[in-house]
């Protein structure tokens, strides 16, 4: 926000380098900052014990490359035809595969995940064969990753003001500059003065349905597994000074899941996953009763193979989950499992074994037939009857004729029969204000607003295919990048 008079007035506190928002990328800001020896302020929207965004549900993984020369080759591949300026490629190919021995300086145990070559997402590609993934300590999962960084950022002289959400930059309306923030904390207004400068580290659009009907594609309204307080308020904050976008429409979406008013994120179901065969008959169809895709698709982060091309699921929402009685008491449809997601670390909450307490609750409608249960949904009469009568004759067959699918080839089979709204869901957000190669967000000429930085997946490099744990190996990149940078300016 221009201010006049922005440089006078009282400061009701000050630091070398503010950074909005307690995740990754703003914990690898602080830790360099803190470690050069610059005073560091954390201003984190949520309260104390939900700090740490997307990073702290995250599957905890981060990509560390063999060599910057393949991950330039394996970037540029994942651009596709639009490219990311080059020069910004070999700043995140060099920085990326010194995230190991970064997180080993400070006391992490970097190890490298079981599954490879598994977790190359683009395996075709050239240049993928740098792809190394890893996580701190024994287990992948569980918050474990973030809560090494987290305890580093705690044990260095960081002030942490939870409860704190950034409103606006403070512009010199003269020069441009950006000489610190506009917070909010317990109703009353703070004016946090940065010396050296604001890093922008508050993650994506995640939970803003207006910039998502806005600028993601395909998805009439998405909601996701991670943070319930990444609102893009570092969009709104960033483009208020004149910063130019990129790489809005990307985002690690969409995918499947249950979504219920009373919860902040989705719920994963099991019967969805790639992975998972529970028994019993189960289809998702679309407001017109019809299955669409393949239900057990192995999704490169919302990308799947269509036209010879990945592009992202188109999901017809409403769409539904419907399944038989033999899935039904085959076990939870929750995958509750704590090694991720929002839902399964945060909020906990304690699916029934046998699905009852979700039917009582509404989540999960069910009907004698599946007619009745079509009616009750207010799908076209009949058309249940039909797709499951379809894909029946499909499983007899052995072959998915419709659309490809291989797992759970299985009958749908002997009512009640049961519903649940699947909703779209995704991972983060790529977009936010373009950066260049030092951090700084830049205008739409591409000339940086001085003194303002980024990092992490709020104007992530990723502009269409992403590979799993780039998003994290990004944060503790470029928050490095951002802070080593801010530190080489002369305090005002
Ligand atoms: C379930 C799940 C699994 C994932 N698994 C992986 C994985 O294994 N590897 C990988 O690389 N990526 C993974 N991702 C993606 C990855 O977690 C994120 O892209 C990355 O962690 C983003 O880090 P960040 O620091 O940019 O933002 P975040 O970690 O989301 O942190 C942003 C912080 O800013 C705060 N904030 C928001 N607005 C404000 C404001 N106005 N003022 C102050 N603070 C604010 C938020 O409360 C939050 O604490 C996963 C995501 C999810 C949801």
């Amino acid at each position: 926000m221009i201010q006049t008079g922005a440089r006078e007035g009282a400061w009701d506190a000050q630091a070398d380098v503010v950074i909005v928002g307690f995740g990754g990328a703003g914990a690898a800001c602080a830790i360099t900052a803190a470690d050069a020896g610059a005073s560091v302020l954390i201003l984190e929207k949520a309260p104390e014990g939900e700090e740490g965004g997307n990073t702290r549900v995250a599957a905890q993984g981060y990509l560390n490359p063999s060599s910057p020369e393949r991950a330039i080759i394996y970037m540029n591949a994942l651009c596709g035809p639009y490219t990311v300026p080059q020069d910004m490629i070999a700043v995140w190919a060099d920085e990326m595969c010194r995230n190991n021995d970064w997180l080993r300086s400070i006391g992490g145990d970097p190890q490298e995940h079981q599954h490879q070559p598994a977790g190359i997402e683009f395996p075709e590609l050239p240049g993928s064969d740098c792809v190394h993934k890893y996580h701190h300590g024994d287990i992948l999962g569980y918050s474990k990753t973030w809560e090494m960084i987290a305890q580093a950022v705690r044990e260095r002289p960081v002030a942490i003001r939870y409860a704190t959400p950034a409103r606006r930059l403070i512009q010199d309306p003269a020069t441009g500059e950006i000489l610190g923030v506009q917070a909010e904390h317990a109703g009353k207004t703070l004016r946090i003065k940065a010396a050296h400068a604001v890093v922008l580290t508050c993650g994506g659009f995640e939970n803003n349905q207006e910039m998502i009907r806005n600028f993601l594609p395909g998805v009439p309204y998405c909601y996701t597994s991670g943070t319930p307080y990444n609102e893009g308020d570092g969009i709104r904050m960033g483009m208020e000074v004149g910063a130019d976008l990129w790489h809005m429409n990307n985002f690690a979406g969409p995918s499947m899941a249950l979504k219920v008013p009373e919860y902040p994120a989705t719920f994963s179901m099991v019967p969805l996953h790639f992975s998972h065969e529970p028994a019993g008959g189960m289809i998702v169809v679309g407001p017109d009763g019809n299955r669409f895709v393949d239900e057990k698709y192995k999704l490169r982060h919302g990308k799947i193979w269509q036209s010879g091309k990945w592009m992202g699921l188109r999901p017809p929402c409403p769409m539904y989950m419907i399944f038989d009685e033999t899935l039904r008491t085959a076990g939870p449809i929750y995958d509750g499992k704590p090694t991720h997601g929002w839902t399964q670390l945060m909020t906990r909450y304690a699916w029934s074994a046998d699905n009852s307490a979700e039917i009582q609750r509404g989540w999960i409608k069910t009907a004698p037939t599946l007619d009745a249960l079509a009616r009750a949904l207010k799908l076209p009469e009949g058309s249940l009857s039909q797709s499951a009568a379809r894909w029946n004759g499909l499983c007899a067959q052995g072959i998915d004729e419709d659309f490809g699918r291989t797992k759970m080839l299985a009958p749908v089979g002997p009512g009640p029969y049961y519903a649940v709204e699947i909703s779209p869901t995704m991972l983060n957000t790529q977009g936010g204000p373009r950066r260049n190669a030092q951090a700084q967000i830049v205008r739409p000429d591409g000339t940086p607003i001085p003194r303002l930085y980024s990092a992490g997946e709020l104007g992530s490099i990723y502009s269409y295919m992403y590979q799993g744990t780039g998003n994290i190996g990004e944060c503790f990149a470029f928050g490095r990048i951002a802070a080593r940078h801010a530190l080489t300016l002369a305090p005002w």
